[in-house]
């Protein structure tokens, strides 16, 4: 981020909730940064507001400064926007699958096309066929033939005359009679976004009906790469994204753009000219590009641990004097969901192992866990602090209000008694297990 942006967070160093005023004025920078990453106009209003809304009232820790509270707000938003999952090429269909390559000319379809075939052939053991579908450039279809072997990838042997839905369908055919697992399809692209092209993959999509459409984008061409990724989108339809020249000195701001426009994954990152150079997409290093380089992910970092600790600090001396009410269960929850899985904060104290069992073995998972939350929402403060206030009535409203069962809220006081109940024996032990917490 720029040192103006670094300024103004230094200048938050009130406590309590973000202000309004704090957030805008950092705002303002943020939103210079994400221009001079290129991110789209559209998209950086956006995403400014949603952070926003997030920032303003969010109670600052004691552990951090406002500022480095507020960047890390911005970015965790970041990946989440670029999407926190990572996504890679999915092969999950009947062979021979296909994938069909499109983008504008000179984008790295056809180095693209040869790296992941490269990759699937030696990472996954299938046996891939490619295929040029280029019939405008006459060298097209021999550039991918010399790629071929260079990677030790069958292509399609080269028919002249041929239609591009013709080749491909000779394609599949071939790949069907040989027991290929995988049809990679490179088609030709023309300098600017036209009907013609549009069409023509639009006839090949619909006659081969390829498992994944991956649209390859120069991450260097800025706006005109958003531009790009909504036309075929709205076109043709697309699975994923795989982000060319990210080796080049871009700031990663188209990945937010595409991903927000098209709202599909970006699937891979090409990185150099080499049929080594791709790369899977990792969110947290191109929202680390976008803010721009070291300082700042190393701060978020920083503050994230210091969060964290704090939280486990302040759970733990809970703990400890034996209360463990609904609210506390509520953040367990969404520590959970956070980190994908049962552990949270509750995983970095020790001697909670055989709670974290009774989490598991209860079968739960990510979408049990948001009905959960959605359960202790509805409730009020008073019930969260004390259950037993919930007689039968009460849970109907809850169920009703949070859109589940009662039976789930009975299950959900369950879990929450059982993990009490385990908390006050802890605290009871002599030297408790949660001594040391907070300290490092
Ligand atoms: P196509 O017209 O879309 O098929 O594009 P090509 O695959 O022919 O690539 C055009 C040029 O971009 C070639 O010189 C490639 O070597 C180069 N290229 C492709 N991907 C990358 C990349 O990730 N990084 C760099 N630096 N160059 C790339
Ligand atoms: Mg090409």
């Amino acid at each position: 981020l720029t040192d103006r942006l670094g300024g103004i967070l230094e200048k938050l160093t009130r406590r309590g909730a973000l202000t309004e005023g704090d957030v805008n004025e950092a705002m303002r920078e943020v939103r210079r940064a994400l221009l001079e990453a290129d991110v789209a106009l559209d998209v950086v209003r956006s995403f400014t507001d949603r952070v926003k809304s997030r920032a303003v009232g969010a109670e600052v820790l004691r552990s951090v400064t406002p500022g480095q509270m507020l960047i890390k707000i911005v970015h965790d938003e970041l990946i989440k926007t670029l999407g926190s999952d990572a996504q890679s090429i999915d092969l999950d269909a009947p062979a021979p699958v296909a994938i069909l390559m499109v983008g504008l000319q000179g984008s790295g379809k056809t180095t693209t096309t040869a790296k992941i075939a490269r990759r699937l052939t030696e990472r996954n053991k299938s046996k891939v066929l490619m295929a040029s579908l280029d019939t405008r450039r006459p060298a097209a279809m021999e550039q991918l033939a010399v790629l071929g072997e260079q990677v030790g990838v069958t292509t399609l042997p080269i028919v002249t005359g041929q239609q591009p839905v013709q080749i491909a369908k000779r394609a599949m055919e071939a790949a069907r009679l040989g027991g290929y697992d995988v049809v990679m399809l490179d088609t030709a692209g023309r300098t600017t976004v036209d009907e013609a092209l549009m069409a023509e993959v639009a006839e090949v999509k619909k006659q081969v009906k390829p498992h994944e459409v991956l649209l390859v984008a120069d991450s260097l061409t800025g706006q005109d790469a958003v531009n790009t990724a909504r036309a075929f989108e709205e076109r043709v339809g697309i699975t994923g994204i795989v982000l060319t020249r990210i080796d080049g000195d871009g700031r990663g701001g188209a990945a937010l753009s595409m991903r927000h426009v098209t709202g599909k994954p970006i699937k891979l990152l090409g990185t150099g000219e080499k049929v080594d150079a791709l790369e899977d997409f990792d969110p947290g290093r191109v929202a680390g590009r976008i803010l721009g380089k070291g300082d700042i992910v190393a701060l978020v970092e920083k503050a994230a641990q210091a969060i964290d600790a704090e939280k486990a600090a302040k759970m733990a001396a809970r703990l400890q004097k034996g209360a463990f009410d609904l609210a506390d269960l509520r953040e367990q929850l969404l520590q959970m969901e956070k980190i994908g899985g049962v552990g949270g904060v509750l995983g970095m104290l020790p001697g909670v192992a055989k709670m974290k069992d009774q989490i598991a073995a209860s079968g739960m998972n990510d979408a049990t866990f948001r009905r959960q939350r959605a359960i202790i929402d509805s409730m009020t403060p008073q019930e969260r602090r004390n259950p037993d206030l919930l007689k039968a009535s009460r849970k109907r409203r809850i169920a009703s209000g949070s859109g589940t069962k009662v039976e789930e809220i009975n299950r959900l006081l369950k879990l929450h008694r059982g993990m009490a109940d385990m908390m006050k024996a802890m605290g009871g032990a002599k030297r408790g297990p949660l001594a040391g917490i907070g300290r490092a």
